[in-house]
C-alpha cells in the first residue's frame, strides 16, 4: 500500500484518515466518544505547529497521530461519518481531538464538511448530537486565500449543530474571530491568567472551567454550545506552556 507521508504536498482526500474511539476518557473531558482526523488536515500556517506546541504532537496522541496520518491505523472518512451517525441521540463527543475539520492542509472540503454535518444529526428524532469540536483552519482573509469559504462553511456547520469552536492564538486575534460572526470562540491565554479577563475590545473570556473549577468537558460542555457568546480562555499549561504563553503574549507569532 502506498502510505503518504505526513509532510506530503502531493496528498488527496483518499489519503486522509481518521480513527474514532466509542469512549475515550481523560481527566480533562471526562468519558466520552472522540475523534482524530489526519496531519493531513492541518493548516501549515498554525503558530502552535509552526512551533512546536502542537498538542497532537506531543506524548501519547503523537503516536496514535502518526499512525492514523501514515494510514497504518484508522478509518476512512465515510466509516468516521458513520461511526458519528450512529451515536446516541444528544450525546456529546469530541471530533478533532487532534488534527482539524475534514479537507487538506486547513482548506476544508465543501462535501465532507456537509456529510460531517448530515451524519451529526440525530437519526430518530429532530436536533443534533453534541460535538465539542475545535478548529484552526484559517478564517481571516490576512491568512489565506480560501479563508471566506472556511468561514462559510464553518459558519453552515455552527447554524446545524455541528458545533466548531475557532481557536485564537491570543486575545486579541479571538476578537477578529468573534467580529466574524460565524461561532464560538476560544483562545489561549498566558499561563498565569486570571479565570475572568477581557479582550483588548473588551469582550468577557471565562477560564475552562476543567482548569479552574475541576469540572471535566463531560459536566462542563460550554464548549458544544455553538451559541456561546463569550469566549472560553485556556492558560497555557503542559510540556509546551512556555511556547504556549510566547504565543499567548504574542511574542511568538
Ligand atoms: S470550557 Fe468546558 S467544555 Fe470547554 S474545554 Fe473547558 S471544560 Fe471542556
Amino acid at each position: 500500500m502506498n502510505r503518504p507521508s505526513i509532510k506530503s504536498r502531493k496528498a488527496t482526500l483518499e489519503d486522509v484518515n481518521y480513527s474514532f474511539v466509542r469512549m475515550s476518557g481523560n481527566t480533562k473531558t471526562g468519558f466520552m466518544p472522540a475523534g482524530y482526523s489526519s496531519f493531513l488536515t492541518c493548516w501549515p500556517g498554525c503558530t502552535f505547529g509552526k512551533h512546536g506546541a502542537c498538542y497532537g504532537k506531543g506524548g501519547h496522541c503523537q503516536m496514535h497521530m502518526h499512525k492514523v496520518t501514515s494510514q497504518a491505523r484508522g478509518i476512512t472518512f465515510a466509516e468516521y461519518c458513520d461511526q458519528i451517525s450512529i451515536l446516541p441521540d444528544f450525546i456529546t463527543y469530541r471530533p478533532m481531538v487532534a488534527g482539524d475539520l475534514p479537507g487538506l492542509a486547513g482548506k476544508i472540503d465543501e462535501g465532507q464538511m456537509l456529510a460531517l454535518i448530515a451524519a451529526n444529526k440525530n437519526r430518530r428524532m429532530p436536533g443534533t448530537k453534541n460535538p465539542i469540536g475545535y478548529s484552526h483552519a484559517p478564517v481571516l482573509a490576512s491568512q489565506a486565500p480560501f479563508a471566506a469559504d472556511n468561514a462559510r462553511l464553518i459558519a453552515l456547520a455552527n447554524k446545524e449543530g455541528f458545533t466548531v469552536n475557532l481557536s485564537a492564538d491570543t486575545a486579541a486575534q479571538a476578537d477578529d474571530l468573534v467580529d466574524l460572526g460565524i461561532g464560538p470562540v476560544v483562545c489561549v491565554l498566558p499561563k498565569d491568567a486570571p479565570r475572568k479577563s477581557l479582550t483588548p475590545k473588551g469582550r468577557k473570556i471565562l477560564g475552562c472551567p476543567a482548569v479552574f473549577a475541576g469540572l471535566t468537558c463531560e459536566t462542563c460542555r460550554l464548549c458544544a454550545k455553538p451559541t456561546r457568546r463569550f469566549i472560553v480562555g485556556f492558560p497555557a499549561h503542559g510540556m509546551r506552556a512556555k511556547i504556549a504563553d510566547k504565543i499567548a503574549r504574542g511574542i511568538l507569532v
